[in-house]
């Protein structure tokens, strides 16, 4: 068998070959005589400019120019007829339907075998998609150069590539003096090292956020900014520089010292108000107690009965008066840090027994106690926990406006003992229960017609708290609330 080689095509050949790459090429290609009528349109043309070869061949070429563009044919074909291409050359051009379309074009003259110029040929691309980025990107300028914030980008050396008008407006440089400069122009000395810290969070890839630091203006001034730094990647996702935005936070700072001065101004205010509150109370007591004795030694001189009652009376208010002040002196105490716990082994129950004992005679409410045993040793302040134990126990009385059945409830386990207060009394809006345990805090919507100060429960809490134990509530309007405290069992070991 005769093997035969690869034989050169026929013109043919040749030419089917041609038109079949033009017309598969995703470039439009058309050519034209120097007249400017068009000899050949390949697919993409037809697709772009809509019309079909049949009917755009034979015709003139400025059916697909607009009008105000026609004298570019002109110089176009001028230059084609002397043998010269022209690359890239962008302009716009219409569709069938009245589109523009935007081009990049690449005309070149087609040459007869003798060496004459007898047409054009035209490759020509739509260039929307990147008119459309470029768009964008002018948008991002535009938003760049509107922004308050200075904006400045930078490589990884620390050289200048980018300085919005808000930087040339804070810093006092003009956009042509900063570029390719280094970025320690406006860092002050003493802060250069910073640089090298964003410089090496940045290569790793890492941002800065809110760095809070001073930049040093053309004039010299050092103005306080807030710094966020983030890594600029190329399309390969490799980190070529920095972009930096930075805020003026001078007005904020001056906020700032401003809260500041308030808040100390305020603190000593509050100092002078609790001081007072413990002097006025001390001075208060003692004249009360002298009131007190007297009147106890009057009580036991007077044989009339009417006087008695009169004089009760008086001593109830004074014992009153006397438990404010004393309260009004815990608050101060308490705030001074001067609360001290004098502790002791004792049991709970006969402290409770003692305070329903001291309250019982005052009320209609009747106290029942729910104890799992006869005897529940704790050890802590048995003053100051009788005092937290009068108090949930007048507070269930005095927010109980019909008389009930207020019960009191002891458990103790190995980790602690709690005592549970519940009243079927008006109950706490649950908007108030945080609160309550706050100094002077009083859910008056709550209560009108009821007297106190709001220290009670702020007491009742610190008390507890310096034993390490917990306080709190469960309430529903309405329905009443039962309050909780624990005393850790063994405290001595946390002391
Ligand atoms: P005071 O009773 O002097 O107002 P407290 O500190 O003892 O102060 O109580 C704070 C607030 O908590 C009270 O004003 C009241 O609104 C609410 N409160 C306390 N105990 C009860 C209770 N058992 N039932 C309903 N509300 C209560």
């Amino acid at each position: 068998m005769v093997f035969s080689g690869p034989r050169s095509l026929t013109p043919e050949e040749r030419q089917a070959m041609l038109a079949a790459i033009v017309d598969s090429s995703d470039d439009v290609i058309i050519s034209k005589t120097l007249e400017g009528i068009i000899t050949s349109w390949n697919k993409s043309a037809e697709k772009l400019f809509e019309f079909t070869a049949l009917e755009a061949v034979g015709n003139h070429i400025s059916m697909i120019i607009p009008e105000s563009r026609l004298s570019e044919e002109e110089l176009i074909i001028s230059r084609v007829a002397l043998g010269k291409k022209i690359d890239h050359f962008e302009t716009v051009r219409i569709s069938k339907s009245g589109k523009e379309i935007p081009i990049s074009l690449t005309v070149s003259p087609i040459v007869s075998e003798s060496g004459r110029v007898i047409g054009a040929s035209k490759i020509g691309r739509d260039i929307s998609d990147r008119l459309t980025a470029e768009g964008k990107q002018a948008v991002l300028a535009s938003i760049v150069d509107s922004s308050d914030d200075m904006i400045v980008s930078k490589t990884l050396n620390g050289i200048i590539t980018s300085w919005n008008k808000a930087a040339e407006k804070m810093m006092g440089y003009s956009e042509a003096e900063v570029i390719g400069e280094h970025i320690s122009i406006i860092i002050p000395p003493a802060r250069l090292e910073e640089e090298n810290f964003i410089i090496s969070q940045i290569k790793s890839g890492r941002k800065i956020d809110h760095f809070e630091t001073y930049r040093q203006t053309k004039d010299g001034r050092e103005i306080p900014l807030s710094i966020t730094v983030s890594p600029v990647l190329d399309s390969k996702g490799t980190i070529i520089g920095a972009s930096k935005i930075a805020r003026d936070i001078t007005e904020q700072l001056k906020a700032k010292e401003e809260a500041n001065r308030l808040y100390e101004e305020i603190a000593i205010l509050n100092d002078k108000k609790d001081e007072f509150i413990g002097l006025a109370s001390h001075e208060l007591k003692t004249p009360l107690s002298t009131i007190s004795g007297y009147l106890q030694i009057l009580n036991r001189r007077l044989a009339d009965e009417q006087d008695k009652n009169f004089l009760s009376k008086t001593l109830e208010q004074t014992k009153k008066l006397s438990t404010l002040v004393n309260d009004l002196l815990d608050v101060s105490v308490i705030e001074s840090g001067k609360m001290v716990l004098r502790k002791e082994s004792f049991n709970l129950l006969t402290v409770i027994d003692d305070a329903i004992e001291l309250l019982n005679h005052s009320t209609l409410h009747t106290f029942t106690i729910k104890r799992d045993a006869e005897e529940i040793k704790v050890n802590a302040d048995r003053q100051r926990i009788e005092q937290v134990i009068v108090n949930l126990l007048s507070n269930a009385m005095k927010y109980s406006p019909n008389p009930c059945g207020i019960e009191i409830s002891i458990t103790s386990n190995q980790k602690e003992t709690t005592v549970g207060i519940k009243d079927c009394g008006l109950g706490i809006n649950p908007d108030h229960v945080d609160n309550i345990f706050t100094r002077f805090y009083r859910a008056e919507e709550n209560n009108p017609n009821i007297s106190g100060l709001g220290i009670g429960l702020y007491l009742s809490k610190e008390i507890i708290d310096k034993h390490q134990g917990r306080i709190w509530v469960d309430t529903a309007p309405g329905v009443g609330s039962t309050f909780w405290f624990t005393i850790p069992n063994h405290t001595e070991t946390f002391e």
